[in-house]
């Protein structure tokens, strides 16, 4: 097959070059990485120190939270929520230094950026990923038109990270999204809220029944995607959904 005077492996394997090229910068400041010093990763060692964890988050929805100001039941963000998912772990805010981290991951070879900030997840909540232990992990669906539009499917990338630090198998297309709705991103959060109504539907049951899940996404902003994948993981038999996002969206337009 030719595409633009080349064949599709050549292209591959020059997109393959330029991307590990990329990497010669740090994806976040664009600061030429000086080797040993940035041999952490992908990201240079000043971005990687100033990662901004989020030291008492809410149990339910990862957001940031004073230790006396959310329990089990939620926080001022999620106790009104009625989420299909019991528990959420995340990073940090989805805002700064973590949100250009992401944008990087999401971008064309950003694989790698992705692998790492899972490693940071890991590296942070990994007692509690542990103590949640769950039997399955799986990731948010994308519907086949958005797979062919996105550079990666993120979710999917950082849920065979984590099943892979878990001990656990992954089943990335446990769920499938039935409908095409409007990008979440697009949204205010009312509109969030009623759409996606019913596009989520779960592939196997027997994989699901009476099994405890973990759901893996990029970000969670109203957490309707991960409310409406979890209803149908419950729906499809799970015993219960737990959810891990890279960051958690609490912004001005989200806190309202
Ligand atoms: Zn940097
Ligand atoms: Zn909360």
């Amino acid at each position: 097959m030719r595409i633009n005077g080349f064949t599709t492996p050549f292209r591959k394997a020059a997109g393959a070059v330029l991307g590990v090229l990329a990497y010669n910068r740090c994806p976040i400041c664009r600061r030429e990485l000086s080797r040993p010093k940035d041999a952490s990763g992908p990201v240079c060692g000043d971005c990687a120190s100033k990662l901004d964890i989020t030291p008492s988050p809410c149990p339910r929805c990862a957001a940031p939270a004073g230790p006396y100001s959310a329990d089990e039941q939620g926080c001022r963000l999620c106790a009104r929520e009625n989420y299909a998912f019991s528990r959420t772990v995340a990073i940090g805010v989805h805002e700064g230094l973590q949100r250009t981290a992401l944008l990087a991951g999401q971008a064309s070879h950003g694989e790698v950026i992705l692998e790492w900030l899972t490693d940071r997840l890991w590296e942070r909540r990994c007692e509690q990923l542990s103590a949640w232990n769950c039997d399955i992990v799986t990731a948010v669906p994308r519907h086949w038109t958005r797979r062919i539009t996105t550079a990666n499917n993120a979710a999917e990338v950082i849920g065979r990270r984590l099943a892979r630090r878990l001990d656990r198998p992954f089943r990335p297309n446990l769920l499938s999204q039935t409908r095409w709705s409007k990008p979440q991103a697009s949204l205010r959060p009312t509109a969030r809220r009623k759409n996606l109504g019913d596009t989520f539907s779960i592939t196997d049951h027997r994989v699901a029944r009476d099994r405890t899940v973990l759901l893996c996404d990029d970000v969670m902003t109203t957490g309707t995607t991960a409310h409406r994948c979890s209803r149908a993981l419950l729906d499809g038999g799970a015993k219960s959904v737990d959810v891990a996002v890279l960051l958690r969206g609490v912004g001005r337009l989200e806190a309202t």
